[in-house]
């Protein structure tokens, strides 16, 4: 299992509880192996995240393992550090949020499915009962938007997810800088379904998600997967330009007619509807160039500082290296 963690000291002692109470029942099943591990990545925590996963490893080591990076790289970029880490020594790997909003009890289910063949199984939201109005209402429109918008999502999954060796192979092939994981699992293809859960709250702590970072997420993922707006922008500019034919037309008419300085406050509203036109195409036609910058600069997308198991460094896949060199 990979854990993300980002300032989870509230909520750690608890999910580590919970996970090693399911960890146990699932050998027990014959699910896993005792040889599988659950991992923290710690994504450059300014509180005690660290120190706590360093304590679990430390004590017990048979369950938890810990992976340092350098410094906060964000969500979906230590999602993938950790499934990078782990891409050579595990059959299949969990990725889950720190604050248990995703349900422990889905994971066996998640499992049994991986033993029947899928190499993907989405976790997905079957009910958003406990997240509050505003945040149900922007996350659906997100995915209905991002659908519309021609890029292929699962419908209210995010990043609770079993993936197979295989395809952790196959995502380590894609190379972009500009990580949207739930865009990019389903272009990788391979037989995959779904396991419903309900979302809970929070364990514990705040959201490390504010508005801000729910906006640039929905535009990263947007701009990463669909060149739709772009298109968007051309079409409107075709209809502007067929709208000015009109305008210039009603403008001589105004001429001839004699009431031309009739015409100010169109011309005011115009100026400033083409002007926001304009800068709002801009905007859009800029978000790309950004991408097109962080992709050409190719820098690594995270940092290994640190990783802590019990498996020998030999099996170790150090990612941080690797990075570095391509
Ligand atoms: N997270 C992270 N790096 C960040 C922000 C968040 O690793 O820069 C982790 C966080 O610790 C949690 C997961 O990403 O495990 C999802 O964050 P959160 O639960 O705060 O988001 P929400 O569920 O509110 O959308
Ligand atoms: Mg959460």
């Amino acid at each position: 299992m990979v854990i993300p963690c980002y300032n989870e000291e509230e909520v750690l002692g608890e999910t580590s509880a919970r996970l090693r109470e399911k960890y146990v029942q699932l050998t027990e099943k014959g699910l896993i192996s005792r040889a599988s591990r659950i991992v923290f990545v710690n994504d450059g925590s300014e509180d005690s995240t660290w120190d706590i996963i360093t304590r679990l490893h430390s004590e017990e080591p048979g369950f938890f393992s810990g992976i340092d990076l350098a410094h906060n790289s964000g969500h979906q970029n230590a999602v993938l550090a950790g499934l990078m880490s782990v891409m050579d020594i595990c059959d299949a790997a969990i990725t889950m949020d720190a604050d248990l909003q995703d349900d422990v009890e889905a994971i066996d289910e998640m499992l049994e499915r991986f033993h029947e063949g899928n190499q993907v199984v989405y976790g997905v939201r079957s009910a958003r009962k406990k997240d509050s109005f505003f945040k149900k209402f922007t996350a659906e429109s997100f995915y209905k938007f991002m659908r519309l918008m021609g890029a292929e999502v699962v419908y209210n999954h995010a990043d609770f997810r079993l993936m197979s060796k295989r395809v952790l192979k196959e995502l380590s092939g894609f190379k972009e800088v500009n990580l949207f994981l739930r865009g990019m699992v389903p272009l990788i293809g391979f037989k995959s379904c779904s396991v419903y859960y309900e979302r809970k709250e929070r364990a514990a702590g705040e959201s490390k998600y504010p508005l801000r970072k729910m906006i640039s997420f929905a535009v990263n993922g947007i701009t990463s997967f669909s060149t739709k707006p772009l298109k968007f922008i051309t079409m409107l500019g075709f209809f502007m330009s067929v709208m000015s034919v009109f305008a210039f037309i009603w403008a001589f008419v105004a001429k001839f007619c004699g009431f031309a300085e009739l015409g100010w406050s169109s011309l005011l509203c115009s100026i400033w509807l083409i002007g926001g036109l304009q800068l709002f195409c801009l905007g859009i036609i800029g978000e790309y160039i950004g991408k097109i910058y962080a992709e050409v600069k190719h820098r690594p997308r995270f940092i290994v500082a640190d990783f802590l198991n019990d498996l020998g460094t030999e099996f170790i896949n150090t990612p941080g290296e690797d990075e570095k060199r391509t």
